[in-house]
């Protein structure tokens, strides 16, 4: 059998993960540290790689600010990454430029300064709007730091704001949830992220959770928070293009769903810049050290701050088709999947296929393997019974 992978999209995209952050929430196991001191070593440093990495002659449609908080950097600083990423890399004139940014560390006047620089996408780490849940999850902000924040990226002149919410909190009913989508949707925002919360190991949270300091939401309620963000945000015009992500849809029928993102579930290249940055070179998958020092140490020798590649084998590259591909509303390709893969979609998986549509968690349509909407919620059990067959 042979198998090659062709990219979907022929555009990259590049990822720069700022790894700070004013203090670390409850919850997470991203890659940030508090010391703010380490900042302008860390720019220098992501400047030096950017100018060993720009012999790449893709062009870029997409310029992803990460984190970590990258709005816990200065006007000056970003300026700075923003120009040397024009000056080293091909980015199209209608790229699509996002920065992550955090209520409580962005200003009228820094928003306004990241829209005359040429960002041009806002996403806000909202994750809730009620007091006591952000107080659960150790975030710097209030509700009302969150609600200003959208209100300078508007008034600033973003027409693309992303917002961020978790659901599935300890504590948090079906109204709390609700109350959040309502406020999130009064905003009208062009894109809305809808995390479960998850227990990483190592983080404080998971502590908590081994020490009964909270109970666990059953996973039966979480279910039924899924179904609400489907009706609720469904109803409100935005489509649910991935599991968690919801997009807008214009009067005139266009979506505003984030390029970027769908960039990692459609196997397009992108370089990922910065401490923990994960590349994607079909069918090359590679990432930096995860640790400022270790990454600043290698830069100043000159090298690039690569911790692992790995070349992804076929059995591999099948299962991330299918895990990535249902996690969309575009779902598989099957004659895609054919030609990239040398085997028929539905003739290999022919055994349990009839199973999963005949229980209304799947659907083969126009060519295509699709979640239903009530799929999405069981997407990991139904890709481990498809890639057991
Ligand atoms: S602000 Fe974001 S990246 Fe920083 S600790 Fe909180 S969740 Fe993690």
């Amino acid at each position: 059998m042979r198998h090659t992978r062709t990219s979907i999209n022929s555009n990259h995209g590049i990822y720069i993960h700022i790894p700070f952050c004013l203090k670390k929430c409850v919850y997470c196991d991203f890659y940030s540290l508090t010391d703010l001191t380490l900042r302008q070593p860390f720019v220098e440093s992501l400047l030096k790689e950017m100018t060993l990495v720009k012999s790449h002659n893709a062009l870029s449609d997409t310029l992803y600010f990460g984190g970590g908080t990258p709005s816990v950097l200065t006007p000056h600083q970003i300026e700075t990454l923003m120009q040397q990423a024009r000056n080293l890399f091909t980015i199209t004139p209608d790229a699509e430029i996002t920065m992550e940014v955090n209520p409580g560390t962005v200003t009228q006047n820094y928003l306004n300064f990241l829209m005359q620089i040429g960002i041009n996408r806002i996403n806000i780490g909202v994750q809730s709007f009620s007091r006591d849940t952000l107080e659960f999850l150790g975030r710097i902000h209030t509700p009302g730091d969150a609600t200003q924040a959208i209100q300078h990226a508007r008034k600033a002149g973003f027409d693309n704001i992303g917002l961020d919410l978790i659901f599935g909190i300890p504590g948090q009913d079906a109204s709390s949830w609700q109350d959040d989508l309502k406020t999130a949707l009064s905003w009208s925002p062009e894109h809305l992220s809808c995390y479960i919360l998850t227990f990483e190991k190592g983080t404080p949270l998971d502590q908590m959770r081994k020490t009964n300091a909270f109970k666990v939401p059953p996973e039966q309620h979480i279910a039924d928070l899924f179904r609400i963000t489907q009706k609720v945000l469904n109803n409100a015009g935005y489509e649910q293009y991935e599991i968690s992500n919801y997009a807008k849809i214009n009067i005139s029928g266009q979506s505003r769903q984030s390029r970027h993102n769908r960039k990692y579930w459609s196997f397009a290249p992108y370089t990922g810049l910065g401490p923990s940055a994960h590349s994607y070179a079909p069918p090359i998958r590679y990432w930096n050290v995860r640790d400022v020092r270790l990454y600043t140490a290698a830069l100043a020798q000159g090298r690039l701050p690569i911790e692992e590649k790995e070349k992804t084998t076929a059995e591999q590259q099948i299962t991330e088709a299918i895990y990535l591909g249902l996690r969309t509303s575009d779902g598989i390709d099957m004659a895609h999947f054919e030609k990239t893969f040398h085997m028929a979609f539905d003739q290999q998986y022919g055994d349990i296929l009839p199973a999963l549509c005949e229980e209304n968690l799947m659907m083969l349509k126009n060519g295509r393997c699709v979640l239903t909407p009530e799929g999405m919620l069981f997407h990991d059990s139904i890709v481990s019974r498809l890639i057991q067959e």
